[in-house]
């Protein structure tokens, strides 16, 4: 539990507050949803929701599943196309609609297509049909055995169903930077859960069969919408009750002075929200669960006790090693358009060995953690 801690304040606490108090150019990408400890958390979790079936070979590799849930994020400044995946910004359609998009656009990818084309629905952001999507690639690899395939679908699914679940990942308005409001995206999503999760309840039941998987991805994306409206009015209306100096504190962290919200507001929003993170925490596990099992069913419920194997991890791990290169030398043919200082970040996670994706991104985020600080102290006088 003590390593856990450590993990947890280091990427739910540290960085994504640090995050928060950039300041970013306009066209900068969306900061990733939940903390990674969250995603992490939200993959292991998910595990024991399984039947006895399916629980012995996702208890087997639980460990992959858990460390490898953040692999999206991790590739969103290096592949076309990642990026939208995490995401949609429900609310630019809503004058198109008379109001509330979020319950009248098309649920078919088809139908949207026709309705907003590909290229509208691509830069405000796909999640409900890239789960759908990853839900059909994952029923296929149950279906033609593919250990491999399986544990990496199974973790990135994973990861897209928990950011479906964020109400700031379903609005333009983000990280509150149309309304006065930044740094709340890191707010809600890191800071709130790094002092609170601990004590949430993570008992959700058992996973069940969803018979609609694409309207599924729907509704927790208007879930996620509706709590929007209180993450947003919460924090304006405390922020008229505390003064700046009560908001925020400034925490030395790594010897680094960081401006964070305060214990006391923290502690205010947390209460107003009245077990909101929770509620979308337990959400995304449940959610994770649920699409397992039913791509596992749909996929003919293959016996997953012969999948039992080691080698399938070692395989895994050199397909992401040969990723890795292929990004890289993407990058030098200058096929992705990347800014430079994420190119600099990309060249990082590229050299960096696979010792376990744990130890790779730590690596890679200390390296990152000092970039902000060089940045934060050239932003002070
Ligand atoms: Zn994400």
């Amino acid at each position: 539990m003590k390593k856990g801690l450590c993990l947890f304040l280091f990427f739910v606490g540290v960085l994504p507050v640090i995050q928060a108090f950039m300041v970013k150019p306009p066209t900068d990408p969306k900061p990733p949803a939940w903390g990674f400890f969250a995603h992490q958390r939200i993959n292991r979790l998910a595990v024991f929701t399984l039947p006895s079936e399916m629980i012995t070979f996702y208890k087997f590799y639980i460990v992959y599943l858990t460390e490898n849930a953040i692999n999206p994020d991790a590739r969103r400044y290096a592949v076309k196309g990642e990026a939208p995946r995490h995401f949609i910004d429900v609310d630019v359609y809503d004058h198109q609609y008379n109001d509330s998009a979020v319950y009248k656009m098309p649920r078919n990818w088809r139908d949207a297509v026709k309705k907003h084309t590909e290229d509208t629905l691509q830069a405000y952001g796909i999640v409900p049909w890239h789960i759908n999507f990853m839900k059909y690639r994952l029923t296929k690899a149950f279906k033609n055995r593919e250990a491999t395939k399986i544990l990496r679908l199974s973790a990135e699914i994973g990861h897209y169903i928990a950011d479906a679940n964020v109400p700031l990942h379903t609005t333009e308005n983000y990280n509150g930077q149309l309304t006065n409001q930044k740094g709340i995206h890191g707010f809600w999503e890191s800071r709130l859960p790094e002092l609170y999760s601990d004590n949430y309840n993570y008992f959700v039941g058992k996973a069940k069969y969803i018979k609609k998987p694409q309207q599924t991805a729907w509704q927790a994306v208007i879930n996620a919408h509706e709590a929007l409206d209180s993450v947003l009015r919460f924090e304006r209306e405390l922020t008229k009750r505390f003064s700046a100096d009560k908001k925020y504190t400034i925490d030395e962290r790594n010897g680094s002075n960081i401006r964070t919200y305060s214990k006391k507001f923290s502690k205010a929003f947390h209460d107003k929200l009245a077990g909101q993170v929770e509620r979308r925490m337990r959400a995304s596990i449940k959610m994770v669960g649920d699409f397992w099992y039913t791509c596992w069913v749909d996929g003919g419920q293959p016996d997953l006790s012969k999948m039992l194997d080691k080698k399938y991890i070692e395989e895994e791990r050199k397909r992401l090693e040969k990723e890795r290169k292929e990004w890289r030398e993407k990058q030098q043919q200058k096929k992705l358009k990347i800014r430079s200082h994420e190119a600099a970040l990309q060249h990082q996670i590229h050299k960096l060995p696979h010792q376990g994706c744990c130890h790779a991104y730590a690596r890679y985020y200390t390296y990152l953690r000092k970039k902000m600080q060089d940045s934060n102290k050239s932003l002070k006088r």
